[in-house]
C-alpha cells in the first residue's frame, strides 16, 4: 500500500524544484490532490498530512466523500464532465469547477448555488489539441465564452483548464501549456479581466506544466497509487 504522506512530500518536493528552475515562487503553485475513485480513508490520511484541496471526477462517487468528511475544511474541486443534470449538486457540494465549457451551465451553476455559500470558483476547460473526441472548447470559444459571462452573484471565473493527450509527444504538450498560458494573458488584456488561475500539470507533466505557468496543478496517481 502506497505511503500517502510520503509521497505527498514527493510531490511537494517536485513542484518546488520546478518552480525554482522556473524562477518563480514554489508558494504560487497549488496542489490539487485528485482523489476519483479512492476510498474517504485516503483522503482522510492525505489531509491528516497537510493536504486540503481534493479533485474528483465522478458526481456519485464524490457526493458520499463529501459527505463524510463534511466536518473537515476541505476545498472540492470538480474535475470531471459537466453535464446540465448535474450542475444542482455540483454548484451545492463543492468550491471550484474546472470542466465549465458551456453559457448553459454557467447559467444553471449559478441559479443553484447559495446565497449563504460563497461564489462558486470556476475555470473553463480549453482542448488545444485539436481533437474533437475529449472535452473542452477551442481558443475563439474560449474567448467568446470568457466575454459572455457577464458578472453573476455566485460565479467568480477564475481561470483556464488544460489537459492534453498524455501520449502525445512532450513538445506537443510544452506547446500546449504555453498556449494556454498565452490564451489567459489575451483574454485579461482584450476583455479587461483578471482571471489568475491555469489550472495545468497531472502525474507526468508537472514540471513542464509549472514551466509554462501553471498555478494549480491536478495529481492523482503519484499519491494516491495507481487506479483500478
Ligand atoms: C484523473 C485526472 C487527473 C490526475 O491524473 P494523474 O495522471 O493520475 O495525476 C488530473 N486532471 C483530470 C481532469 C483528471 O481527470
Amino acid at each position: 500500500m502506497i505511503n500517502i504522506a510520503q509521497s505527498l512530500q514527493k510531490v511537494r518536493q517536485r513542484m518546488s524544484d520546478a518552480a525554482k528552475v522556473a524562477g518563480r515562487e514554489a508558494s504560487d503553485i497549488q496542489l490539487l490532490a485528485v482523489s476519483k475513485t479512492k476510498p474517504i480513508d485516503m483522503i482522510h490520511t492525505a489531509y491528516q498530512a497537510g493536504q486540503s484541496c481534493f479533485g474528483e471526477n465522478y458526481l456519485q462517487d464524490a457526493l458520499p466523500k463529501i459527505s463524510a468528511l463534511h466536518k473537515l475544511p476541505i476545498e472540492w474541486h470538480y474535475i470531471g464532465k459537466l453535464q446540465s443534470n448535474k450542475c444542482k449538486d455540483i454548484a451545492k457540494h463543492f468550491n471550484w469547477v474546472h470542466s465549465v465549457d458551456r453559457l448553459k451551465h454557467v447559467h444553471l451553476l449559478n441559479q443553484h448555488r447559495s446565497d449563504n455559500q460563497a461564489p462558486l470558483q470556476i475555470c473553463l476547460q480549453v482542448n488545444l489539441s485539436g481533437e474533437s473526441s475529449k472535452n473542452g472548447i477551442d481558443t475563439h470559444q474560449t474567448i467568446n465564452l470568457a466575454k459572455a459571462i457577464t458578472p453573476l452573484a455566485r460565479i467568480q471565473l477564475r481561470g483556464l483548464m488544460t489537459m492534453p493527450n498524455p501520449n502525445s509527444p512532450k513538445q506537443d504538450q510544452i506547446r500546449i501549456f504555453q498556449k494556454l498560458a498565452a490564451l489567459k494573458t489575451r483574454i485579461n488584456q482584450q476583455n479587461n479581466r483578471s482571471l489568475d488561475t491555469l489550472s495545468m500539470g497531472m502525474s507526468d507533466d508537472l514540471e513542464l506544466a509549472i514551466a509554462a505557468g501553471s498555478t494549480m496543478v491536478r495529481i492523482g496517481t503519484d499519491i494516491f497509487g495507481p487506479r483500478n
